[in-house]
């Protein structure tokens, strides 16, 4: 059977990671998390001192130097996937709202962009791929035979967000914070220079508000089947 892209792009928090990476266990296909990626450089910048947390201040050149030391891998340890940054499991820290909340200002960044683009098409290069995240579907592969755009109102997203903060053992947010922090990203996102977050014209849309988690895996992995000609 063919090995075909699949696209998914959507807004934060609305539990596109969870089912693209159903989906790709579905079909026996890689899942990629490219929002991890963005994470992963993100975390690298507060490390090394790069970012300022607070004032989102980037040391652009120092940033731009430093992108070719930085290695992100993904690896799938018992159902999950895990991040790595130069080879340690970052995946709880990238989670954090430290990262969360200077992520879009460091995916806003031509340069950054380039170089995790390239890197994400290198590795869908035979198909068979199911890359979630923002410009799949626009930049990263444009020709995917399936393109999903996921959404939900983003008071659903902060709660279901919240709870799994708290599931974590993180009960310092409130649900205002969180959705702040979710309104917030969406605006950088969709309104950044570079790429911002539009639905590609031949994306099929969803919005999950309303639907089940089982009810959003049958209709993708349908669509899925649709795409391959079965
Ligand atoms: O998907 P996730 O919420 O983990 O992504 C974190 C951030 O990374 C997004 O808010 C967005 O700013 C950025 N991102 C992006 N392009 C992607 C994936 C994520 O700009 N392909």
């Amino acid at each position: 059977m063919k090995k075909i892209t699949i696209a998914f792009d959507g807004h934060s928090s609305c539990g596109k990671s969870t089912m693209a990476k159903k989906l790709a266990e579905e079909l026996g296909y890689l899942y990629v998390d490219t929002g991890a990626m963005y994470r992963a450089v993100t975390l690298y910048a507060l490390q090394q001192g790069l970012m300022d947390a607070t004032s989102k201040q980037i040391n652009e050149a120092a940033l731009q130097e430093a992108l070719g030391q930085i290695q992100i891998t993904q690896k799938q340890e018992g159902g999950k996937v895990k991040t790595y940054l130069n080879g340690v499991c970052v995946e709880d820290e990238i989670r954090q709202m430290r990262v969360s909340s200077c992520v879009s200002p460091i995916a806003a960044l031509g340069f950054v962009r380039r170089q995790l683009v390239a890197f994400q098409q290198a590795m869908g290069k035979e198909g068979g791929i199911v890359m979630d995240g923002r410009d799949i579907g626009t930049v990263v592969f444009p020709n995917a035979e399936l393109k999903v755009f996921v959404t939900a109102s983003s008071k659903v997203r902060a709660q279901r967000r919240l709870l799994e903060l708290q599931a974590k053992g993180d009960t310092s947010l409130t649900l205002e914070e969180v959705q702040r922090n979710i309104e917030e990203r969406d605006y950088i996102d969709s309104h950044r220079e570079v790429t911002p977050l539009v639905q590609a014209p031949d994306a099929k849309l969803l919005d999950n508000s309303e639907m089940t988690i089982p009810e959003q895996n049958a209709l993708v992995l349908q669509w899925a089947k649709e795409a391959m000609g079965e």
